[in-house]
């Protein structure tokens, strides 16, 4: 695949549709539910604080999967969910998590897309970059300690380092990776760092990673034994399903 073809889908958005769908594989459950699941079952589910019944969260998912697919602004978002929590007479939700929510799924699903991209082309391309929206100074454009510490890092794209930061790793994080071959390597001159340089030399992230929790660290863990996971979340969505017959009646 020529490089200029690669980069220009890297840096365009993603089609909203292409994304929608990605988010739209996560299922929709209540909290309770959600809390008893396995880290790795987490990031293929989905979930909204103070939103308890299984009918609700369903709601909340599919209207969060049409605003992605058709590139709603979040303040018209914010207010369909408003609407939602008012409709259900529950108390009114914590806007601003509800932002970085919104904001998290919908560059997850981004990513998500995009690192299937980079799969395909994995031979050409061995190599990830971590790019920030800053220039690697802390409070640029915004950008946390822990994220400015990765900007310009580079790291090859199957290194562990990228079941921890593969952006977005917290919540409202806007960093973004582009791919390089083993040529761009050499020509920037940039070492190829590790997760375990990551953990030994940069201290403000290596801190971080002990906040990091399994909600946080939403990217699918590709060793995870798959029967498992399936049989768990199927569990999880027969509950669900079942809940949402219940609440109807
Ligand atoms: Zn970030």
């Amino acid at each position: 695949m020529p490089i200029s073809l690669l980069q220009r889908r890297d840096f365009s958005p993603m089609p909203f549709h292409e994304a929608a769908e990605r988010f739209g594989k996560r299922i929709a459950l209540p909290s309770d539910v959600f809390d008893r699941l396995s880290k790795e079952a987490k990031k293929r589910a989905f979930r909204i604080a103070g939103l308890h019944k299984a009918n609700q969260v369903q709601r909340a998912r599919n209207l969060v999967k049409r605003a992605i697919r058709e590139g709603t602004d979040f303040s018209r978002v914010q207010q369909q969910l408003r609407q939602l929590f008012d409709h259900e007479k529950l108390s009114p939700p914590n806007l601003t998590r509800l932002r970085l929510m919104f904001r998290h799924v919908e560059l997850r699903a981004y990513a998500d897309e995009r690192n299937e991209v980079y799969r395909e082309v994995a031979d050409t391309f061995p190599y990830k970059q971590y790019l920030t929206v800053g220039n690697g100074t802390p409070g640029i454009n915004g950008v946390r300690a822990t994220h400015a510490a990765l900007h310009g890092l580079v790291f090859r794209a199957d290194d562990p380092f990228w079941r921890l930061h593969d952006p977005p790793w917290e919540w409202g994080c806007r960093c973004f990776t582009v791919v390089l071959t083993p040529g761009q390597v050499d020509a920037r001159g940039v070492e190829v760092r590790d997760l375990n340089y990551v953990r030994t030399e940069l201290a403000v992230v290596g801190q971080a990673h002990r906040g990091i929790t399994a909600e946080r660290s939403l990217v699918a863990d590709e060793g995870a034994d798959l029967t498992k996971l399936d049989a768990e979340l199927q569990l999880a969505l027969q509950e669900a399903t079942q809940r949402r017959s219940d609440e109807a009646t």
